[in-house]
Formats: C-alpha cells, sequence, structure tokens
C-alpha cells in the first residue's frame, strides 16, 4: 500500500495560507481561519499523484497494451534510422542499428508475451495466423526474386 502524501503548507505573504492541493498545485486561503481548521487541513491525506494507469503494466484494463504502443514506436524508430542510412548498420552516431533493432524486437517480442498472456488472447489463433502470414510473405519475396 502507497504511504499518503502530506502536503507542504506555508503562509503567504498576504497572511493566507497557501497550500498544495494532490496535483501539487498552489491556493492561498485567504482570512483568518482557526487553528483547528489549519490544523484539520494539514492533517488531511492526500492521496498520490498518479495517471490511472489504464492499459500499462499492472492496470486493470489491458494491462501491457500501452508497453506495446512504446516497444511498437521503438522497432519504428530502428527501421526508420535504418531506411535512412540507405540500409546500413552504422546510424550518424555510430550507434550499431543491426544490434539495436534485434533488442528492440527482443522487447516488442517481450511485451506481445506479457500482453497476450495477462489478457488470456488465444495463442493458437495468433500462431494460426503469424504461420500463414509467414508463408505470405515469403511466398511474395521469392516472387520479387525470380
Ligand atoms: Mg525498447
Amino acid at each position: 500500500m502507497t504511504e499518503p502524501v502530506r502536503s507542504k503548507t506555508e503562509w503567504s505573504e498576504r497572511g493566507g495560507l497557501v497550500v498544495p492541493d494532490a496535483g501539487g498545485e498552489s491556493h492561498e486561503i485567504d482570512g483568518n481561519p482557526t487553528v483547528e481548521a489549519v490544523q484539520d487541513f494539514l492533517d488531511r491525506e492526500i492521496p498520490p499523484v498518479k495517471g490511472s494507469g489504464d492499459f500499462g503494466i499492472g492496470s486493470m484494463v489491458w494491462p501491457g497494451i500501452g508497453k506495446l504502443l512504446e516497444e511498437m514506436g521503438e522497432v519504428a524508430q530502428m527501421a526508420s534510422k535504418l531506411v535512412s542510412t540507405d540500409g546500413q548498420d552504422a546510424y550518424w552516431d555510430g550507434t550499431n542499428l543491426r544490434e539495436e533493432l534485434c533488442g528492440e524486437i527482443g522487447d516488442l517480442l517481450a511485451a506481445i508475451a506479457f500482453l497476450s498472456n495477462e489478457n488470456h488472447l488465444d495463442t493458437a489463433l495468433i500462431q494460426a495466423r503469424m504461420d500463414r502470414k509467414l508463408t505470405l510473405f515469403e511466398k511474395w519475396h521469392k516472387g520479387k526474386q525470380t
């Protein structure tokens, strides 16, 4: 369980009470609050600020799909860099694009496996589709080579 965040409160130059909200924005309370009211305010628990986490690893809604998108983007980045070097492994900054692509494909395969496992996807259906596509791609490739 996450510990609640305590607010940091200070007095403004005008004598008001400046308090942060759960989002980290400061608010000034004007007037002359009672000591008890100020103490109650200081003692309040503020829940940690965090995104909903939906679609991320650990979320309740499609866990891992956010990671899948991230890794797809990283594979696409490596592929686009290979295109920009006319297929040469060495990128302008010295990065070995072949090695980086291998690493990002590994990350993507892990994201796919995690997504499939955690969301109970039909892996037999995925495998059958993959087999059909691979056969088709190989057929296309052979057709272009003749
Ligand atoms: Mg990655």
